[in-house]
Formats: C-alpha cells, structure tokens, sequence
C-alpha cells in the first residue's frame, strides 16, 4: 500500500464523494479506513480490528478472505477477464452459472437474467414487468405497488419504488406509476391493542381498497422484501403474506420478491421466500450471490413471465435491454466458487442454528433494559430498538441521534453495527459462531452501556 496513513483522511476528504453520508460528520470525524479483512473481522488502517456485525452491507456472508472465492477469480480474470451476452454471445462460466442458479431457484425459474447490483436488477425487474405486459396487450396495466420502508435501490425507478422519504425529497423523486402502502411495523404502526393477524388484516384491506381505488387493470406487479432491511429492519407480523398474496393472485398482480439480503441462507432458509412460504413470479438476487466478493445480481423469471416472453417476442421485437456487465465472467466465476462454499460450509444449516441463538442472546442480553423497546428480525438479520419510554414507545429526540452514538460506541469496543435511525442492526456473515456470537452481544451491550448515562 503507498497511501500514507497519516493522510489518508485528508485524501479521502479532498477526494471522495462517500454514499449516504452525512458531510458535517465526515468533515468532523474523518472517515474510517478499513485495510483488511478475515473471516468475521476487518481492521482499519491504524490496526485497530472490528468484528463486522452487518458483513460489510449485509453481503460477505461467507466472511473475508473465503480462498476457494478469491482462487476462483484470480483463475477467471486471468483466463478470460471479460466478455458479454448481447446479441447471443456467452461465456462457459456464465452459462454454468445460470444453471447452478437455477437448480437452486425456490420455485421452478425459466432464466436468469444479470447484472451488477441490487439497483441495476430491481429497474430490469420493473422493465421486465412493463414488457410482459405490453406483450400481452394490456398497456394500462403498469402501475407498481410498494411499501413505506422499503428499500429496493438507488436508480432513478428504484428510488422511487424505495419507501424511504430521505431517498426522495431533495432528488424531485418517487416519479413512475408507483404506489405505497403501509409498512408491515407492527411495533410502530399497529393500532393500540391490535394483535399481528388483526395487523396483517388491516394491512391487507388497505391493499384491496387501493386496488379497488386505482383499478386492477392498472396494477401490474408488488415489490417485497421477505425481512424489511435497510427501513428498519422490519419482519412480518404474522399472516401478513397469507393475507396478502391471495389477493395479488386473484387480480393478477406479479409478486416480486427482493431477496437482496435474503438470499443464499441469511434468514436460515435458502430464500426468504421459503422462510415466508411464498411463491413469487420474479425474485431479485444480489449481495450473497458472490458474497460481495465481485458486484453481481440476478433476476429470476418465472415460466408464467418467460412463456409470453417466449411466444410473444418474435412479433415483437429484440429485447432491447442489458448492461456491459450483464453476464460478466469474472462475476459468474465468483458466484460459482460462493454458491459451492455456501453448500460446501454448509452455511444455511449454520444460521439455522445460530440465528436463534443470537436472538436468545440479545433478548437475555437486554430483556428488562428499559430503553430497549423492541427486538426484532429472522435469522441472522436482527435489529434491537432503543426508545425513550419502552412503555409509551416514546422515541428519543432525533436530534440526539442516539444510534450513531450507539454505533460509534459499539466502535471503540470493536463492533460493526449499522444504525437505522435508533435501531441497531446486525447482519453478520453467515459463517459466524457462537463464540463470536457471544462476543458481539458482550460487545454491543457494552456499547448500550457506555451511552445510557448520557441519556439522562
Ligand atoms: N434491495 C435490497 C433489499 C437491498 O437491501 C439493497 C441494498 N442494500 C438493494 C436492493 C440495492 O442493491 P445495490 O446497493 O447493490 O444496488
């Protein structure tokens, strides 16, 4: 490395236009500079080690320096470092990873179609949506529903589709035919005394007056995440799929899954899709699919969707659609090395495990903590809300921003966390133990510790 560590900060700050993040506290604070990483542990640049409790951003779910995933793109890069799929083109890797991908989809898939973000492959799943539709002859029928909450990407569509108003306001966005509905949060949004099914059913009315409202013909697709993340992290109250689904059905509706985070085993089921008993028509991979060891995503296209593409495109048409990295060698190698070790390690099978066990844990952990107000998530995606008045769920002032204190804290005691307003979240790789289990609890206790008596 020839950058000096003494001014790397200074660099970065003359230099870099960081995502999300706030200028005032970078020009404060410096950024932190992250040098390397192994298994569940990064260290920054002065040496100081991390456990990485959210796998970079919910992505290294194999861990760091995973061999078999480095070999394997060193292999590619040097043997073909580059070539596309327009106009009929492959490459051998490419097409090996279709298939894989496909023997392992949760429902029976027709193709796989990639790129090289989370973003990039939930705009290809809208124009994949609106193409169907306009095959099929029925123009109006474009409009696309979301939630409050979610997160869905960053394109210009995505964004819009993303149910989080700082993703929106200085950026004139959401734009489209799109439509939001009620965040499925039962802590937050459910009436006094309503329980999770009552929730799930208020939920799902909201949903059929809306499309009673806008008219069914107009409605083409619902965009879920099967664990809410980036808005919260928000799981489903119970019944919330069961009741929504029939519905979508019975107006013809697509049921778009986003399983960004979910997929490759974080919620302790392959997909989400099964951990929620779902059966979506497109569902959208990124993130675990390389590991976060090259950028990669892939949409998955259902025989319902594939068959009129198939019977219809001829008259229609070339599929004017892709990117330069749509199909990218190095990217379908890596993918290839990730899906084997995810089966190899056995690493669904481990958040079976060990995801109950770093609930049971956060619970003994703060179970009588008086401004811990709810515990929440799947799996290996957890997310601990810290509140003024754990009996009103009065939220501390956001000016205090009690959870960036919490996330610096958990810092200086070696923990990575992410801070989503005041919940804490946690999205450790896949790979994690127990032990290290144990030692982020300890140390995000220790954290919690440290800034409650600042809070007054
Ligand atoms: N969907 C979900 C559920 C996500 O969490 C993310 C990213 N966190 C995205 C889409 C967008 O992925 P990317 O950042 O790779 O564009």
């Amino acid at each position: 490395m020839t950058l000096d560590i003494q001014r790397a900060g200074q660099i970065d700050q003359a230099s870099l236009f960081h995502p999300f993040t706030w200028v005032e506290d970078l020009k404060r604070e410096g950024p932190n500079v992250i040098t390397e990483g192994k298994g569940v542990r990064v260290k920054d640049i002065h040496g100081n080690e991390y456990l990485d409790g959210m796998a970079g951003l919910w992505c290294v779910n194999l861990g760091y320096g995973c061999q078999e995933v480095v070999d394997a793109i060193a292999a590619q890069s040097e043997r073909l470092s580059f070539f596309h799929a327009f106009n009929g083109m492959s490459t051998d890797v490419v097409i090996e990873c279709a298939d894989e991908l496909l023997k392992r989809a949760p429902v029976p898939m027709s193709r796989v179609f990639f790129g090289a973000s989370g973003s990039d492959a939930n705009e290809t799943q809208i124009k994949l949506i609106w193409y169907y539709n306009n095959l099929l002859g029925r123009p109006k029928k474009k409009k696309i529903i979301a939630r409050w909450n979610a997160y869905h990407g960053s394109g210009v569509l995505t964004s819009s589709l993303t149910g989080l108003p700082g993703m929106h306001n200085l950026f004139d966005l959401p734009i489209g035919p799109i439509l939001h509905v009620t965040a499925p949060h039962h802590y937050r949004k459910a009436a006094e005394g309503q329980s999770e099914r009552e929730f799930s059913r208020a939920l799902a009315a909201e949903l059929e007056e809306l499309i009673a409202r806008e008219g069914a013909d107009t409605i083409a697709a619902f965009f879920a995440e099967p664990v809410m993340g980036a808005g919260g992290l928000i799981a489903p109250p119970e019944g919330y799929f069961e009741e929504i689904v029939p519905i979508l059905r019975r107006h013809d509706i697509l049921l778009v899954l986003d399983e960004v985070v979910s997929g490759f085993g974080r919620l302790g089921t392959y997909w989400g899709s099964q951990t929620i008993n779902v059966e979506p028509d497109l569902i959208t991979a990124a993130k675990g699919v390389t590991s976060g060891y090259f950028p990669m995503s892939a949409c998955f296209i259902s025989p319902k969707l594939w068959e009129v593409f198939e019977a219809e495109a001829p008259r229609a048409g070339v599929f004017a659609h892709g990117y330069t990295y749509s199909a990218h060698p190095v990217g379908a190698a890596a993918a290839l090395a990730a899906l084997k070790a995810i089966d190899d390690k056995k690493v669904v099978e481990n958040v079976a495990e060990v995801g109950p066990y770093l609930h049971q844990a956060m619970r003994n952990a703060f179970a009588d903590d008086p401004i811990v107000g709810e515990i929440r998530g799947i799996g290996l995606m957890i997310g601990i809300e810290l509140v003024k008045n754990k009996a009103t769920k009065e939220p501390f002032p956001a000016s205090d921003r009690v959870g960036r204190r919490v996330l610096q804290a958990a810092a200086q005691k070696g923990l990575i966390t992410r801070a989503l307003g005041d919940t804490l979240v946690f999205a450790p790789p896949l790979v994690i133990n127990k032990s290290e289990i144990d030692e982020l609890v300890q140390k995000f206790k220790a954290a919690v510790d440290a800034v409650r008596p600042e809070l007054g």
